[in-house]
């Protein structure tokens, strides 16, 4: 049993995206026992799409296609399939209710454009898009199986999680269900990580592994079982003994955010929050406010970038602000209380240092960022020195600065 993946989308071609799908598509293949043969990318040109498909489907069992699934003229995707296998495609009212539904909850009505995502290859089924509006399809012929996925990688990765997989796993015998979770933790290192999981680690099924993100290690717990019951019997036990060890340091699993994380304790704690912010540039609140409802606990956000304008605005002492140019302790704690003052709020973050490539001093080298937090008990500050690039120390900055939040938001009252 083998698999072929097809990538469709000439932003592929032209090197504009990088091809996640297809690595992601991989990896679970791998899991489940599926080899993957050959890895294929497209253009949106329906006779070059639809020769792709016939010369996959005369090669593999498994076909994976992912993109071109939408309502513009370029996504030509489930035609070229079905074209492929000389079937049509048919209207299918269940596959559009959903897509009106979600339509609807976007303040739209459906047009006659998004109807295209609704029709079906004939003999297939297909599978809603919780992430988004395009359905995904499936056929099953001649003991093959080719499934075609939306593009985005949010919307292609839980469809192909929970119902490619299984599909897969039901039609083909001896393949075997994984189930995976990935535990997201802050404010301990990888070593350390490894160290405390050494013995789980050196378990092949289930299998326990650390990577480290920015700021953060993710810990991958894959479990693959007869039934997918079993499967997860394994899994649960796995993940309970990580979260027994390291529970202090998990803010969150698979697709959720640190920010998230946060704002459920703001959520929690009743309390607000403002930001002031200098070497993240906004960064914080940018994140902040990608999570809903954030706006009943976050008042205010500041980028306070000149000396100046951190001493005018926020109150900052003017011999802190010139003192190795405003990169200081005094400056992120005075930024801190400065904007929660400021904005009346419960707490106040702050961030200031050296993103580079130049500049710094040689008590703060480029990389330093200090994160300052008060609240109407105190104050706390941070200090970190980053290696990388600019944006790299802003990244690193401000999972930082949110990491201290949701530390503090913890231990509130403890
Ligand atoms: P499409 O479904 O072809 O309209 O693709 C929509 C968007 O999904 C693209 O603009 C990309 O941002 C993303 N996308 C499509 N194919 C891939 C892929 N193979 N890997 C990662 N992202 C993709
Ligand atoms: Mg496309």
């Amino acid at each position: 049993m083998h698999a072929e993946i097809l990538s469709v989308g000439t932003e592929l071609l032209l090197g504009e995206i990088t091809d996640t799908n297809a690595q992601y598509i991989s990896a679970r293949l791998k899991d489940i026992g599926v080899d993957v043969f050959r890895r294929v990318t497209v253009g949106d040109n329906p006779a070059r799409l639809e020769a792709a498909f016939r010369e996959a489907i005369g090669r593999a069992d498994i076909i994976i296609a992912t993109g071109g699934l939408g309502p513009t003229e370029d996504d030509l995707t489930a035609q070229c399939l079905a074209a492929s296998l000389g079937r049509k495609l048919v209207f299918n009212e269940a596959a559009w209710a959903l897509i009106e539904e979600r339509l609807r909850k976007r303040g739209r009505a459906g047009s006659e454009a998004d109807k295209k995502q609704a029709y079906i290859i004939e003999g297939g089924l297909f599978f809603p898009n919780r992430e988004g509006t395009a359905p995904g399809q499936a056929v099953l012929f001649d003991g093959k199986l080719a499934a075609i996925l939306p593009g985005p990688p949010r919307e292609m990765r839980p469809m192909f999680d929970t119902q490619v997989l299984p599909l897969i796993c039901k039609t083909y015998e001896g393949l075997q269900p994984i189930l995976s979770v990935n535990l997201k933790l802050v404010g301990i290192p990888e070593a350390k990580v490894n160290e405390v999981l050494k013995d789980l680690m050196e378990s092949a099924n289930p299998s326990c592994a650390p990577y480290v993100g920015v700021g953060e290690v993710r810990i991958r717990i894959a479990a693959k079982g007869s039934s997918t019951r079993e499967a997860q019997l394994m899994l649960s036990k796995v993940e309970e003994e990580v979260r027994r060890r390291l529970g202090g340091y998990i803010y969150g699993q698979d697709e959720e955010t640190l920010e998230e994380a946060v704002a459920v304790l703001l959520r929690k704690r009743g309390m607000t929050l403002a930001v002031a912010e200098s070497v993240t540039g906004g960064l914080v609140c940018h994140r902040l406010t990608g999570v809903p409802g954030i706006s009943r606990h976050l008042i205010a956000g500041m980028v306070a970038y000149s000396p100046k304008i951190k001493v005018s605005c926020l109150g900052v002492p003017s011999e802190a602000a010139l003192r190795d140019q405003a990169v200081n302790e005094e400056v992120a704690r005075s930024m801190a209380e400065g904007i929660r003052r400021l904005a009346g709020a419960d707490i106040g973050l702050a961030t200031t240092g050296f993103a580079g490539p130049e500049g710094g001093t040689e008590r703060e080298p480029v990389g330093t960022v200090y994160v300052g937090l008060s609240d109407k008990r105190g104050y706390l500050v941070d200090r970190q020195v980053y290696p990388g690039s600019r944006s790299s120390v802003k990244e690193f900055g401000a999972q930082r600065a949110l990491y201290i939040l949701w530390k503090h938001l913890k231990e509130w009252e403890k």
